[in-house]
């Protein structure tokens, strides 16, 4: 009998349109032989609904969100049921409820395995002050920063201003702290910049990281594997815009990949040994993208892992496995089978 594969995909995230991607990717990539696909659509207000317009033949981004408003709000309660309750599911979401352990938690309860990062990793990577405070745990090298709550900003502005002037440089880089996809980053070069920076930030969270700004290559690993994780090739990104933002990433193509990235050895060897690293410390599984700088001087400072990276075919994660020799099919194979490995080591 084909195993049931819950496909769970939008969300109730800033990142909700990335993950209609990926799953209209994934649905058709799919081993429809040892496999039965059921989509399961989550809506912006976080309302569960069955995704059948994933499966449909004509399909469009656009007809993947119509669901929300033509679909009864029926399928999470079918779900915890057990009307219809998947084997075994492939969270392809990202940011909030998606990628920072929440989900992860309920799949837990509900005793089915899923791919991919459980609830410690996912929220720790969520968080970029926790990932940075567990990253320098281990030794990791990264640029400075500062970080803070809302509350504190309201109540003593003048005292962050200070200390963000004091310890940092411009430019900054000022970024909500459980986000991905570049939403809410701004780059601060100036006071006044640097003030409407936060406000922004702090539209999509109540904690903030406030970075020191570096000049410098990016360079990203993908990541997998369990207690034994193993790394791809390296791919550089080289964005036209003034940083990889939200549009870079994925509406004006305009970014130039280099796969595999022209490094050094040296370069590869301490950039993939950082990976492994931060991996491990924040108990990793299944699948991280690790992103870092590399500085006109070969000097390797991680930036932050992905733990539900971008899963398009043309994202980087599947692309550098792709160039690692695993084909997009194939590295979904791996990702379930990877997950059952979890499933029963952790028994
Ligand atoms: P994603 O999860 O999609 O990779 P994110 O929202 O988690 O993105 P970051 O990767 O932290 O955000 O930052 C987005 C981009 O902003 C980086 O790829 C880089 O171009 C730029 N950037 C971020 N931090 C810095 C920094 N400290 N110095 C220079 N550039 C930075
Ligand atoms: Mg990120
Ligand atoms: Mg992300
Ligand atoms: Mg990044």
């Amino acid at each position: 009998m084909k195993r049931k594969l819950g496909l769970i995909y939008g969300g109730k995230s800033a990142e909700h349109e990335v993950s209609l991607s990926t799953a209209r990717a994934v649905s058709h990539a799919v081993d429809f032989d040892k496999y039965e696909v059921i989509p399961v659509y989550i809506t912006y207000s976080g309302e569960w609904r069955k995704g059948d317009a994933l499966l449909a033949p004509v399909e469009s981004i656009e007809q993947l969100r119509l669901q929300r408003d033509e679909e009864k709000p029926d399928s999470i309660h079918d779900f915890l049921n057990g009307n219809g309750t998947p084997d075994i599911i492939l969270p392809l979401l990202h940011g909030t409820n998606g990628e920072d352990g929440t989900v992860q938690g309920l799949f837990e309860v509900m005793n089915i395995p899923y791919a991919g990062n459980g609830v410690l990793a996912s929220s720790a990577g969520m968080d970029k002050v926790v990932m940075k405070q567990l990253f320098a745990h281990v030794g990791l090298k990264q640029v400075p920063y500062v970080h803070f709550i809302r509350n504190q900003w309201k109540k003593d502005r003048q005292y962050w201003i200070d200390k963000m002037e004091h310890e940092l440089n411009f430019p900054m880089f000022v970024k909500p702290a459980n986000l991905g996809s570049s939403v809410g980053i701004s780059k601060a070069v100036d006071h006044e910049s640097l003030m409407k920076a936060v406000d922004f930030a702090l539209k999509f969270d109540r904690k903030i990281i406030v970075e020191q700004g570096i000049t410098a290559r990016e360079v990203e690993v993908s990541v997998l594997g369990n207690d034994d994780p193993v790394c791809s090739v390296l791919g550089e990104i080289k964005p036209v815009a003034t940083f990889y933002d939200y549009e870079a990433k994925y509406q004006d193509g305009s970014t130039e990949l280099l796969i595999p990235a022209p490094v050094t050895d040296e370069v590869e060897t301490t950039l993939k040994d950082m990976a492994i690293r931060a991996f491990k410390v924040l108990d990793c599984a299944g699948l991280v993208r690790a992103d870092f700088f590399v500085t006109a001087n070969d000097e390797v400072l991680i930036n932050e892992v992905n733990t539900m990276p971008g899963f398009t075919p043309t994202s980087m994660f599947p692309l550098l496995w792709q160039n690692t020799g695993k084909s997009y099919p194939e590295l979904i194979n791996d990702l379930i089978e990877l997950a059952l490995e979890r499933y029963e080591e952790k028994k």
